[in-house]
């Protein structure tokens, strides 16, 4: 891989003033002053990557910070049910920019979803396509001042999270695993990737680590010993939480109303996202 993928402008590198390597990063509209943005990857569908993504932008909005979400698991596109806000539509302002609902917290959120008139019609859309409207969200979005935005990236390492990640000046991603996967390889693959772009890997986060047993309190390996502490030493990466299989996480994403959990199963992982630098 000899091509340059990333902002230049926001690394040591010296490629774009060499004039080797034109940045592939599309510029954000007017409107947008989007400070943070943090991918959200997984090794496929199912771990809880959407999930996550939510809880962490709840945690760092009641931390004060404006959040935004950008939902590009364009085929499986789970963040507007999550909060509530499936029968949203959006709106455009006097320029054509989309206008990003807003949930009731006030966290920014854009999502294919919110765009189709039937949205539970399947989208059947070949790669291109996807990645275009990924794009899209980013450069014909009023985003407004946004501190932190999320990417909830679609599964994998293929072509659309590849074009996702050249097109967006994304700032760290967090790597969202289940005790049950191949964790080392897609870990491995996860972290090779964004070495390829020039993107520090924040850390890993374990969903489904274990469950707690209601009546005697005992947490319960339910897919056996985690890995994900050996991955981390290997990778040299910090494990930033491991989320228990909680009845109570679903039920509130069934009802929209993610916004009201108590559970501190993220702190730690916004705790080092607030002490994370603005990227301009
Ligand atoms: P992905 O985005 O990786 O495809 P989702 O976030 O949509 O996965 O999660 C898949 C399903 O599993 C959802 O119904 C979600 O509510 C549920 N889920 C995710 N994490 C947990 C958890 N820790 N405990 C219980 N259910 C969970």
């Amino acid at each position: 891989m000899s091509e340059c993928t990333h902002d230049c402008a926001n690394c040591a590198s010296k490629c774009s003033s060499a004039g080797e390597h034109p940045s592939l990063i599309e510029p954000q509209n007017h409107f947008s002053h989007v400070k943070r943005v943090i991918g959200v990857v997984s090794g496929k569908g199912g771990v809880g990557k959407s999930l996550v993504t939510s809880m962490l932008a709840v945690s760092m909005q009641r931390r004060g910070f404006q959040t935004a979400i950008l939902d590009a698991d364009v085929t499986g596109p789970s963040i507007p049910k999550i909060f509530g806000m499936d029968d949203r539509r959006v709106e455009g302002n006097a320029e054509g920019l989309m206008l990003p609902p807003m949930t009731k917290t006030g966290i920014e959120l854009m999502s294919v979803n919110l765009l189709l008139e039937d949205p539970e019609a399947p989208v059947v859309w070949r790669g291109s396509m996807i990645s275009g409207a990924v794009k899209q969200f980013w450069t014909d979005t009023a985003w407004n001042e946004v501190d932190y935005m999320f990417v909830d990236m679609p599964p994998g390492t293929g072509d659309v999270p590849l074009t996702v990640f050249q097109s967006l000046p994304v700032d760290g991603i967090l790597i969202v695993t289940s005790p049950q996967e191949l964790v080392s390889m897609i870990v491995t693959k996860a972290v090779k990737m964004a070495r390829m772009m020039n993107i520090p890997v924040l850390g890993l986060i374990e969903n489904y680590s274990y469950l707690v047993c209601p009546d005697c309190g005992k947490k319960i390996s339910v897919y056996g010993e985690s890995h994900i502490a050996k991955v981390a030493m290997e990778q040299h990466l910090p494990v930033l939480a491991q989320i228990p299989i909680d009845p109570r996480l679903p039920a509130l994403c069934d009802k929209g109303i993610i916004e009201l959990m108590e559970n501190d199963y993220l702190d730690a992982t916004a705790e080092m996202l607030s002490k994370m630098k603005e990227h301009q």
